[in-house]
């Protein structure tokens, strides 16, 4: 089999983490340190060979792998501060659980208190170009955080920033509010852009930054405390220390050609920063796909469990009956892990006798239901089982996925899965197209498309400068304005609606754009019943599908997460691939989202022959609710 898992043991892990700080092995003022100083370098330009080592001045210009993952990363002092006194707790006996100290990522349309929620558009984030700014810079900081980061911190979790994503999640490429270039040209040459560029994938620059003693197999073979005590002195060196070759490697030729391949998307920043190592847990949003595609592209484990299972309460709107809040994370222990901190629980505080209960009560759409087991204990494998940890399980091979379309390297991916399964004393059995149709694949992805974007239309209407969103200040100090090319469309509005109309033409993205329009299309009286209607009569129809092969028997399904492998953008992302020829990669995960089902994409290394470390997400999903199996043979796949 020529197949083996993925980076075994070169990712510090959520759970290594967490271990190595209730051990008193580190602090988490030397995590964050560690985790900071990986972002920064993540973000901070390239290194162009003509800049040399060092600048006139001598100093050496600012040198890194100019990922564009974050839209704001903490400065170090806020971070330090809220290390420190997660250090503090935890010498007074107090720790908050697992996730106390440990660093996080929040994608940018998710509400946290003191930062800015952008979702990438300039609708909400004004016109200003913005570089990374700290927490305390902005007066537009949001003023609440949203439950699952309310959670996170009840949790001890530190925030490290917020990650990019593709505006508002319309998109598969990270691609934050960039106008298409001639969009650029043809309305303002001085248009100042959002955050220019599009979320890059670390992939190519990984081995530059594992540590050394992976290499070495005898120590390898350690035992796990062993493995820790590496781990630990690791890191609590500074990033040169540790890989002193790192800037004469990224100016090697190959890398002087500046690999830029996508990191997916839409949670694009949240995929590429848990692969850099920079947070140990981002949160994302899937609505049709945002966390299982960017980590099977940048190699990590993205898990979107039932909607509405995480609460959706202070989460900007795409789509609101598909958006549904996920993680990503090194694996999926940890992705469980992060689950239980999370999820509704019951919060046992000896003062309460109940949760908060924000969930539920706030948000119509999400679980009021309290979950009393822990995902953690329920994804391990048990050892005890004579090495079949998944006996009595029961996993279906979907044929609807296998479509023709799907390359030989997806397939061995898929087999390989399977393989491990059936290893680990899983029953496995196929799934007929008549039990579940090629249908489902055919006629989700139209579906969803109109669906999505009638929903966004709708969301979308309240950025109107007024009430909601930017206020366009900059429209008349910077004399921005449409009146040349639109003067006819325009020309019979009134003063409020021609207002409207240059804020939201300017404020929003060219993709958000088409959407909306898309939208309103198929709303539109002639259009309603053909298409809309139709679409969610597509969605129920999907979604029975799903619960009658569930219901014939199988516990679990594995399918592939995307079919195609990241596309190389170009180094101004003038390469990458139009929106449209992105939708067609959406088949596997979409169906899937209609139905509201919870899903993991877990990272499979594949040795195709070719010299490049070529990884492939594999899907693993199940019926609402059923997040516990779905994490237990994604962890199994991983081992
Ligand atoms: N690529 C899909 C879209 O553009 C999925 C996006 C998402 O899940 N947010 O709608």
């Amino acid at each position: 089999m020529p197949v083996s898992p993925p980076l075994q043991g070169a990712r510090l892990t959520l759970e290594r983490a967490s271990r190595l700080l209730s051990s008193g092995k580190l602090t988490s003022l030397q995590l964050c340190a560690y985790c900071h100083e990986l972002a920064d370098f993540g973000d901070q330009p390239i290194p162009t060979i003509a800049e040399g080592n060092r600048n006139e001045a001598g100093a050496v210009p600012p040198c890194g792998l100019g990922l564009n993952a974050f839209a704001q990363i903490s400065s170090r002092e806020e971070l330090f501060r809220d290390a420190a006194e997660s250090d503090r707790r935890r010498a007074a006996g107090l720790a908050l659980g697992a996730l106390d100290g440990i660093p996080v990522s929040i994608k940018a349309n998710i509400a946290a208190k003191g930062w800015i929620l952008s979702a990438a558009s300039r609708i909400l984030d004004g016109w200003e170009e913005r570089g990374k700014l700290s927490t305390t810079a902005s007066s537009r900081a949001c003023t609440f955080d949203s439950d699952v980061v309310h959670r996170l911190k009840r949790g001890g979790a530190v925030i490290l920033g917020i990650t990019n994503m593709d505006e508002f999640g319309m998109g598969s490429l990270g691609n934050m509010a960039l106008p298409p270039q001639s969009e650029t040209k043809n309305r303002n040459e001085q248009l100042h852009l959002h955050v220019p560029g599009f979320v890059r994938n670390p992939a190519p620059y990984l081995k530059y930054l594992v540590p050394s003693f992976v290499f070495d197999e005898e120590l390898m073979q350690a035992d796990e405390e062993d493995l820790d005590e590496l781990w630990a002195h690791h890191l609590k060196m500074p990033l040169l220390w540790r890989h002193p070759d790192l800037l004469d490697n990224l100016k090697s030729k190959e890398m002087a050609e500046h690999p830029t391949i996508s990191a997916g998307g839409s949670s694009s920043g949240s995929a590429a920063s848990i692969a850099l190592g920079s947070s140990l847990l981002s949160v994302g949003t899937d609505t049709g796909g945002s966390v299982r595609l960017p980590a099977a592209w940048t190699g990590v484990v993205g898990f979107k469990p039932t909607y509405g299972l995480i609460s959706r309460f202070g989460l900007v709107a795409y789509a609101s009956s598909l958006d549904t809040v996920g993680l990503l994370a090194p694996t999926s222990r940890c992705a469980a892990m992060a689950m239980d901190v999370v999820v509704n629980r019951r919060y046992k505080d000896p003062s309460k006798d109940q949760d908060e209960g924000m969930t539920g009560e706030r948000d119509s759409t999400s679980s009021a239901v309290a979950v009393n087991k822990s995902f953690y204990n329920l994804s391990m494998p048990r050892k005890s089982l004579d090495g079949k940890p998944l006996d009595g399980l029961s996993v279906g091979i979907p044929c609807a996925f296998s479509v023709s379309e799907c390359p030989s390297t997806v397939r061995m991916a898929w087999q390989h899965g399977i393989d491990r399964l059936r290893e680990a004393g899983a029953e496995i059995k196929t799934v007929p197209s008549c039990l579940l149709s090629s249908d489902v694949i055919k006629a989700s992805l139209p579906a969803y498309y109109v669906i999505a974007c009638a929903e966004a239309s709708s969301n979308f209407s309240r950025y109107d400068g007024i009430e909601f969103g930017w206020e366009g200040e900059e429209l008349d100090k910077e004399n921005l304005s449409y009146s040349d090319s639109y003067d006819g469309p325009l020309s019979n509005l009134t003063e409020l609606e021609r207002r409207y109309s240059q804020l939201r033409s300017i404020g929003f993205g060219g993709e958000v754009i088409r959407r909306i329009l898309c939208g309103t299309s198929v709303l539109s009286s002639d259009r309603f019943h053909t298409h809309f209607e139709a679409a969610t009569k597509v969605r129920a129809f999907v979604a029975r599908e799903f619960e009658a092969a569930f219901d014939d028997g199988v516990d679990i399904m594995v399918a592939p997460t995307a079919l195609f492998p990241p596309p190389d953008i170009g180094p101004d992302g003038s390469e990458a691939p139009d929106s449209t020829e992105m939708f067609a990669n959406d088949v596997m995960t979409v169906p899937i989202s209609l139905a509201g089902l919870p899903s993991i994409s877990v990272p499979v290394k594949v040795d195709d022959g070719r010299e490049v470390d070529t990884r492939v997400g594999l899907q693993v999903f199940g019926s609402a609710l059923a997040e516990s199996k779905v994490l237990l043979a994604a962890s199994v796949i991983e081992e």
